[in-house]
Order: C-alpha cells, then structure tokens, then sequence
C-alpha cells in the first residue's frame, strides 16, 4: 500500500507531461508486474490516424522506449493495426484479453477527446480488483492531467497559455534542462526510438499569427462572435499542426506556435497550409477571414523575447503589405525589407 501511495506521491509531483507518461508505466509495473506496461497515444488527423508510445517498459527494461516525438507520422502504425487498442480507444473502456499474455486495456482521455490507450500484458489474466486498481489510479492521473490544463492552458482555446512559453521555448531549442536530466526516458532498442525531445534533428522555428482586422469582427457581430471566431482558428490550428508542436494563445487574437522540422521547408509549408486553411474556411456569421503570419528560425543562443521579436516583425511587415501572407523574417532581412537590428539592445533594456 504504502508503495502505491509513493507511487502516486511521484507522479503528482510532476509537472513534465511526457515525464508522466513514462513515470506511470513504471509505477504500474512495479506495482502489477507485468510483462510489458505501455502506453499509446493517438496522433495525426482523422482519417490517419496511427499510434505514437509514448512510454513502453518491458519486464528487466531500465530505460522506457518511446517514440520520438519528431518520428514520421507515416513510419507509425495506424490505429487499425492494432484492433484491440483500437476498440478500447473507440469504445472507452477497460477490457481483457486471454492469451498468452493476457492483455488488458485502458482508455486514456481528457476532457475534450478520448488520447490513447494504457496496454498492459501479464502472464495470467489480470484479476478484477486489479484491473480496478489500475483504473483507480488512471483517474488519479485523469484529474491530476487536467489540474495542470487549467494552469497552463488558456480557457477558451484549451491552447497553451503565455505563461508555459519560456520553457517550451527552452525544450524546442533542446535546450531543457529537465529532459537532459530525466535518466528514465532515455531510449533502448532501435534506432527508430528516441529520448525526448533535444536539439540536433532539424531547425526549431517560431511563428506568430495575428487575424487580419479581427477589430471588425467585433465591431460588426459582437464580442461572443469574436470568441467563437478565436476558438475555431484554435481548431484550425490544431488540425493543421502536428501532435508534438507547441500552439499557445498569447492572449487576443494572437497565437504563437513553436516547432522542429527538418527541412526549413517543412516550417514555411506548415505555416503556408494554416493561412490557405484559414482563408478557405467558411466562419459561421462572419464568413471569411484571414491571418498574417510571421516566422523565424530560432537561434541556438536564441531568448524568447529576441526570437519572438523577430516573427511580430515580419507579421508588421505582412500586415503593412496587403496581410493575409506568411513572411519569413530572415527572407525579409536578406531582400533588405527589414533590419537585423537591434534586437539584443532591446533585451539588455528589458532585464
Ligand atoms: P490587424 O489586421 O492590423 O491585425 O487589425 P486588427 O483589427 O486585428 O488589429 P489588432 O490586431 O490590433 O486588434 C486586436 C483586436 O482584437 C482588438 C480587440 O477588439 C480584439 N480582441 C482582443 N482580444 C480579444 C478577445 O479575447 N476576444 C475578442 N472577441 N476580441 C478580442
Ligand atoms: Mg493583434
Ligand atoms: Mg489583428
């Protein structure tokens, strides 16, 4: 009991969500001494959808395997692939399979969309009170997952809220402090598993995207209308990024994503795909909209404020010069429509 109640005591101190996910397998096989305990989250848009793990411990495994969150969406397997999971994600609720292993399965949710699914496998069929146990213990981590939405995620959007910026900032650049010193989620197995997140794969980028003349929105249909328009541009977002980029409302209609492609391309394709999405999408009431979006690579010495600075200038450039476009900053510097200037000055200023 008293083992169970270290176990919680860990995963409530938490606040690092990947952490968590590795942290509950491992308190789950200590606990039930499974074969394997793992567990999958659902990623991709509808209609492709796959399973990313995000933490798999085997029996005698030091290390957690986890995908890494950069993998290829189309080196994972569907949702299909794994019809057992796949009921237990669509039906969301637990059951058994017998078998050698025996297999159980969990439906993880929050309180928008059912996430994914805890898969444990044992060598004799999990007993009912310990099925209850883990169920038990998933709503702990349900309630505990949704205390942390409440304080860093903006009430509207359920998007991340300004004040989680600077250490997703520091993790996009791989520059955490937290997952270089995680030991647990180091990976094991092929090369395809990574640890976490951290630098070295592909360039991080910042964008930020302002609606074009959202003023008017509220002057003409009031501000619940406008709310309704901040919220489905969320949505929009969320189906035009990817699972692991990080979206935030800054607060008003400004939204900030940060993210890590490998090719540069990838990052002004992504942001390009947001405003077409945006542009041809019929706002009920207010019919159409657009957004200027303004982007940068960041720097590996890069500060929030200099980087974020950098993409609210190019959307000034973009909003100066006919808005709904995306603009890349440093394209702007090298065709001479923007200065480098001195952004550095302004930190110093700021500190
Ligand atoms: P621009 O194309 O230059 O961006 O024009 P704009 O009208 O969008 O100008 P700006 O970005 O400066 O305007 C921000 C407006 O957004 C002001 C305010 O009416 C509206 N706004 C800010 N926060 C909220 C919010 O939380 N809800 C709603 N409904 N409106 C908001
Ligand atoms: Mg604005
Ligand atoms: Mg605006």
């Amino acid at each position: 009991m008293s083992n169970l109640v270290d176990h919680l005591a860990e995963l409530t101190g938490l606040r690092d969500r990947d952490v968590l996910d590795v942290t509950l397998v491992g308190a789950l096989r200590d606990l039930l001494r499974p074969r394997s305990a793992a567990i999958y989250r659902v990623v991709g848009e509808a209609g492709d959808r796959r399973w990313m793990t995000r933490a798999r411990l085997a029996d005698g495994d030091v290390t957690a395997q986890t995908d890494s969150l950069y993998a290829d969406l189309a080196g994972l397997p569907t949702v299909e692939d794994h019809g057992d999971r796949a009921a237990c994600l669509q039906r969301q609720e637990a059951f058994t399979v017998d078998g050698t292993p025996a297999r159980a399965y969990f439906p993880l949710a929050n309180e928008f969309e059912a996430t994914g699914v805890l898969e444990l496998h044992t060598d004799a069929a999990l007993r009912p009170e310990e099925v209850r146990l883990v169920c038990s213990i998933l709503r702990i981590y349900r309630n505990f997952q949704g205390l942390l939405d409440y304080s860093e995620r903006d009430t509207l959007t359920g998007l991340l809220n300004r004040k989680t910026f600077d250490e997703s900032f520091l993790r996009v650049l791989g520059r955490s402090t937290a997952a270089e010193a995680e030991p647990t989620v180091r990976s094991s197995g092929d090369g395809r598993r990574m640890a976490l997140q951290g630098s070295g794969r592909g360039t991080a980028w910042l964008g930020v995207i302002d609606i074009d003349h959202f003023k008017r929105v509220n002057d003409g249909h009031g501000h619940l209308i406008g709310d309704e328009v901040l919220l489905l541009l969320s949505r929009l977002m969320r189906s035009t990024f990817r699972f692991h980029d990080h979206l935030f409302r800054f607060g008003g209609e400004e939204f900030v994503v940060l993210m890590r492609c490998s090719h540069d391309s990838d990052a002004s394709g992504a942001f390009e795909r947001l405003r077409a999405n945006v542009e041809s999408f019929g706002f009920p009431q207010v019919g159409r909209i657009t957004v200027s979006i303004g982007f940068s690579a960041l720097r590996p010495d890069d500060t929030p404020s200099a980087a974020f600075e950098r993409a609210d200038k190019a959307v000034y450039w973009a909003k100066q010069n006919g808005r709904n476009q995306v603009a890349h900053f440093a394209e702007l510097v090298v065709r001479g429509q923007l200065a480098e200037a001195s952004v550095e000055n302004k930190d110093a200023e700021l500190f």
